[in-house]
């Protein structure tokens, strides 16, 4: 099997609700997700799809939703007013708790399903790094 990956990389805010410890504060990462796809057959050219093709679907959907925002839990709703009121930020919002297990399997379930609908591609599996050392792995 031939899996094809791309990494793409985005600055965002969150905090988790009844975190234990300091993740409860809002604060800041350099996220890193690597996205794999699989294709039934090689494109004519002999591709699962073209690297470029990732980055400007993907990439562009990070780039409008995630980069440089906050990404924060829906019963964290009164946060994220507050800082669109006072920023004018626009929150994107999970329905779970934003952690990196839950916004890989957010964008894995829910977003590259759509994003890549007509392109004849899974995918498959993605990585999101939370730091250099952190990372979670949904398949
Ligand atoms: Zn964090």
């Amino acid at each position: 099997m031939i899996t094809c990956t791309r990494r793409l990389e985005f600055d965002a805010a969150h905090r988790i609700l009844n975190h234990e410890s300091k993740c409860k504060f809002l604060h800041g990462h350099r996220y890193a997700l690597e996205v794999s796809f699989v294709a039934d057959d090689l494109d004519n050219l002999g591709r699962v799809i073209d690297f470029g093709i990732i980055r400007e679907l993907l990439g562009a959907w990070v780039d409008e939703h995630l980069d440089h925002n906050t990404i924060l839990c829906r019963k964290d709703q009164n946060l994220g007013e507050k800082i669109t009121a006072e920023t004018g930020q626009k929150i994107y919002y999970l329905d779970e708790n934003p952690t990196a297990e839950n916004i890989a399997k957010h964008l894995l379930e829910e977003i590259c399903p759509k994003l890549f609908a007509n392109k004849n591609v899974k995918c498959v599996a993605l990585k999101l790094y939370e730091t250099p050392n952190c990372y979670v792995d949904v398949k």
